[in-house]
Formats: C-alpha cells, sequence, structure tokens
C-alpha cells in the first residue's frame, strides 16, 4: 500500500473515531433535559425520519467518508467517472435511504435557532452535518456539492442536453441563492420557520411523498435540469452560495492542466454549469 493511501486512511478512521468521541462526550456532558421546558420547534412540513440514534453517527460517517472520496477523486484521480458513482450512490443512501434529511442544507437553520435561542440543543451530529462540508470547502472547494449532494446528484442524472446561460443571466440569478440565505437565517433566527425544508424540492421524491406545491417545485425544477445544469443548485441553494463563498479561499483547487491546455477555451461553451469563466487577465488566459 502506497504511504499517501495509508494516510488517507488513517485520516479517515482518525475522523470516524473523533466522531464518535464527540458524540460520547456530548450525551455525557448534556444529558437529555428530564423536564419540559416548554420550547416548540420552528413549524416544519418535512420532519426528519425518525431514526435510531446509532444511525446519525453512521450517517456522519458516511457523509465525512464521501467527502474524502469526492476529494480524492476530484483532486488527485481527476476522474469524472468516478465523481459520478459517487454521486449515485450518495443519491441511494443520503438521498432515497435516509430520506434527504437531516442534510447540510437544511442544518444552516438549525445552526442559527441554536445561535438565536438558548432553549434549543443542537445535536452533535448536525453539527459535523453543517461544518463537514464547510471544512472541506474551505480546504478543497465544493467537493460535497461534486459528488456527495443528493440534491446535485438528481439534477445531474436527468441532465440530457444542456443549454448555455448567458453571462449576464447567470451573474443576475446568481445573486438569489444569499438572498435565499439571509432570508432562512432571518427566519430560523426569529423562529418562524425553517423555509429551506418546507420547499426541499426533492425530498418529495426521495421519500415519494410531499406536499403538492413543493412536488409541483420539484418536478418543475427536475424538468428544467434536463436542459439547464443544475438549476437549483446554481439559482437558488442558500448553503451552495456559502459554499461558494468558502471555496473562494479554498486552500486547494481543482484547476485546468495548465501543461495541456492549449487555451483554446472551448471548455468555457462546453461546461455545462457555466463553471468556467472566460479570463480576465492575460495572466489567467
Ligand atoms: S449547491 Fe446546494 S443543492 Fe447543489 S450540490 Fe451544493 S449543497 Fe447540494
Ligand atoms: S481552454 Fe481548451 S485546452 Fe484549455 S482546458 Fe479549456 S478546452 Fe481544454
Amino acid at each position: 500500500m502506497s504511504s499517501r493511501r495509508r494516510v488517507v486512511l488513517v485520516a479517515m478512521a482518525l475522523l470516524a473515531a473523533a466522531v464518535c468521541a464527540a458524540d460520547a462526550w456530548a450525551i455525557e456532558r448534556f444529558p437529555p433535559p428530564d423536564f419540559y421546558s416548554g420550547h416548540q420547534l420552528p413549524e416544519l412540513d418535512q420532519r426528519p425520519l425518525r431514526l435510531p440514534p446509532w444511525m446519525d453517527r453512521v450517517h456522519v460517517a458516511a457523509l465525512a467518508t464521501g467527502l474524502a472520496l469526492s476529494t480524492w477523486f476530484s483532486l488527485r484521480l481527476r476522474s469524472r467517472t468516478a465523481i459520478r458513482w459517487l454521486a449515485v450512490a450518495s443519491l441511494v443512501y443520503f438521498g432515497f435511504y435516509l430520506g434527504g434529511c437531516v442534510c447540510p442544507i437544511g442544518s444552516i437553520q438549525n445552526v442559527t435557532l441554536a445561535l438565536a435561542d438558548a432553549d434549543y440543543t443542537l445535536p452533535v451530529s448536525v453539527v459535523f452535518i453543517f461544518a463537514l462540508p464547510v471544512v472541506f470547502a474551505l480546504l478543497f472547494g465544493r467537493v460535497f456539492c461534486s459528488g456527495v449532494c443528493p440534491l446535485g446528484a438528481i439534477q445531474d442524472l436527468v441532465l440530457i442536453r444542456p443549454l448555455r446561460v448567458p453571462l449576464w443571466l447567470q451573474s443576475v440569478l446568481g445573486l438569489v441563492p444569499f438572498v435565499y440565505l439571509g432570508a432562512a437565517i432571518l427566519m430560523a433566527a426569529t423562529d418562524s420557520f425553517f423555509i429551506v425544508c418546507r420547499w426541499d424540492p426533492f425530498v418529495g421524491f426521495f421519500r415519494l411523498d410531499g406536499n403538492l406545491p413543493v412536488m409541483i417545485l420539484g418536478g418543475v425544477l427536475l424538468i428544467v435540469s434536463t436542459f439547464v445544469g443544475r438549476p437549483y443548485c446554481r439559482f437558488l441553494c442558500p448553503y451552495g452560495a456559502l459554499l461558494g463563498l468558502c471555496s473562494r479561499v479554498a486552500w486547494k483547487h481543482v484547476t485546468i492542466t495548465p501543461d495541456e491546455c492549449v487555451n483554446c477555451r472551448l471548455c468555457e461553451d462546453a461546461c455545462p454549469f457555466g463553471a468556467i469563466r472566460p479570463a480576465t487577465t492575460e495572466e489567467d488566459a
């Protein structure tokens, strides 16, 4: 086994051990209260599935493993096929098996509520679910979006013939996720309701159950996804906006191979997600 592989395996084992240890520590330090606090959670249409407590740890460990694999496939192997298979596995596990909940996207609201309301106890597993993709984005860019998020995967799978969204329109619509992020934080902080969960467009498909307006929104987004790459990710997702900010200052990024690039710029048109921007300086070109 190469030393690089050994380092990755040791890192994954340490991460899994840290998750279990932190969970056990938190249970001991913050035992469940045996009194009724009267605290009411914000109204939700889509409630987390009732899972046995040990599943939380499996879920967090699976998320950490998925992020590690996505990083490896993107930055080292540079394999689109490997990323695609990882995305399919994530869609099956996080989407259809776990019912899409609790997901990092919705966890923004739990974290906000915990910061704003001292009566609300944030489960340790939700801290990890929120923080792991953010930490990976700060280190390696949006590896959560590329291969681990089931919402991204379901949009990728239905993409048939991507059209190019004009740059100006992409820039304008790209502001919507930041507005949505602000609204979600405000609503969670004021204990109103969890808008991201209520309007999660794909969770109804994962569970084969959901309220009609949200299912219609999801259906429309899936139809649009057949000819526009990942419309929810690019023009709505509040967590994507947060990860995008983190990835701008990331330690490492996926890069175009400078030794092989002949600066033909075909990739600018070919990228289905409009992720490759025209170079603005001679150095960028
Ligand atoms: S932008 Fe949002 S929905 Fe899309 S892959 Fe990233 S976290 Fe998931
Ligand atoms: S500019 Fe041309 S050669 Fe360079 S990465 Fe894009 S498609 Fe490939």
